[in-house]
């Protein structure tokens, strides 16, 4: 791909333009298109410059940097996670996100991305349960029914095959949001009243809740031989869902170690752990799913690789239709060593 050389207004996507983006392509469409951009991109990791992300933390939540580029374009992502939120009228997560050439350093795209956040998480936890999840699974427990359930619900029917989401929350406002969201999108919903009621009959369980404290979404006896466990909501240090006797049993496989070790459900484990890296499944170079048997725990915390491909995916394929508007974010004097004398002329009556 090449990006337009040096433009002095960079294209940005705005919250409506996202949605009008979202559905001019089709969300199924886009969350599977994802699912494969980022399965694209985990092909190329070891190009990619990794480090977890920065993370400034307070008591009530989170706001993080997430930087990484493949030698070609550079990207970053602002996220905050603040579970307290939703209580005063706010989101718990929130983004935006750059998307820049390397050989300039010259941004390409300015973009919202808390609905891209959404669609990505999912389409990440998607396509992992591609490699993961027992073939054929039908059945999802969904606990946890806020702002990323309805994405992942429907990541996993159109990547995964699912066609049935049995839903759980500990407000029922949400399930009942989270059902008729659902309703007429070509997925079964049982609401349920417990998250043990919720795996019955499950062969893979999402846990995508917010709390900022070790949870225990999930106890060992929930969780039956077979089943495949998305953990996407323990995300931060001191936030996690699972009881560390889960794991335990579980083959646990993550993004990028040295982050999930900061914050995913492997806080709980000693250092040493051992995990696999979701990058070498999908190379071959490790096992995913070995038996029928076996409990399969994605450990997601989210990684800087699947936002820039969100962003790139958004700048190769969204910018195409149009949906977005030119900032002037970028100075852009005629002679670029006279600055001074662009904003002198600003000044000049016209
Ligand atoms: P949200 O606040 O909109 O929804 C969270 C829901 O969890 C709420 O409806 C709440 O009532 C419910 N909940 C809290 N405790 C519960 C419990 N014990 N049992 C059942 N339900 C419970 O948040 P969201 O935007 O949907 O995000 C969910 C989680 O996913 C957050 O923790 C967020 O940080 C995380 N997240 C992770 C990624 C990733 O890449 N891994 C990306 C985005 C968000």
């Amino acid at each position: 791909m090449t990006p337009p050389s040096h433009l002095a207004y960079v294209p940005f996507i705005s919250v409506e333009n996202m949605m009008r983006l979202v559905h001019s392509i089709g969300i199924e469409t886009m969350l599977k298109e994802l699912a494969d951009t980022i399965e694209h991109d985990f092909t190329r990791w070891p190009l990619f410059d990794k480090t977890p992300r920065i993370g400034s933390h307070s008591d009530v939540g989170v706001i993080e940097l997430m930087p990484t580029s493949d030698g070609e374009l550079y990207g970053f992502k602002y996220v905050n996670g603040h579970p307290k939120n939703t209580r005063e009228g706010l989101q718990t997560v929130t983004a935006f996100g750059l998307l820049a050439e390397v050989s300039s350093g010259y941004p390409v795209l300015l973009s919202e991305m808390t609905v891209l956040t959404a669609l990505r998480t999912a389409a990440t936890s998607a396509m992992a349960a591609r490699h993961l999840a027992p073939k054929g699974a039908h059945t999802m427990a969904m606990i946890g029914n806020g702002a990323q359930s309805e994405f992942q619900a429907l990541a996993f029917k159109s990547v995964v095959g699912i066609d049935h989401v049995r839903l759980y929350d500990i407000d029922e406002a949400a399930t009942r949001k989270c059902a008729a969201n659902l309703a007429g999108r070509g997925l079964s919903v049982t609401p349920c009243t417990s998250s043990q009621e919720a795996m019955e009959g499950a062969e893979i369980v999402t846990t995508c809740t917010a709390d900022k404290q070790l949870a225990t979404i999930l106890t060992d006896n929930m969780i039956g031989d077979g089943i495949h466990i998305n953990a996407i909501g323990g995300d931060c240090p001191g936030k996690t869902e699972l009881h560390r006797d889960i794991l335990l049993r579980s083959d646990i496989f993550v993004e990028y170690p040295p982050q999930t070790r900061i914050e995913g459900e492997i806080q709980q484990m000693a250092e040493d752990h051992p995990v696999t890296e979701l990058w070498q499944v999908i190379t071959g170079q490790s096992e995913g799913r070995r038996s029928a048997s076996q409990i399969t725990l994605f450990d997601g915390v989210g990684f800087a690789i699947e936002d820039f491909s969100a962003l790139k995916y958004v700048y190769e394929r969204g910018l195409k239709t149009g949906h977005f508007q030119q900032l002037d974010m970028i100075a852009d004097p005629d002679d670029p060593r006279d600055l001074f004398g662009m904003l002198t002329r600003a000044a000049e009556p016209a």
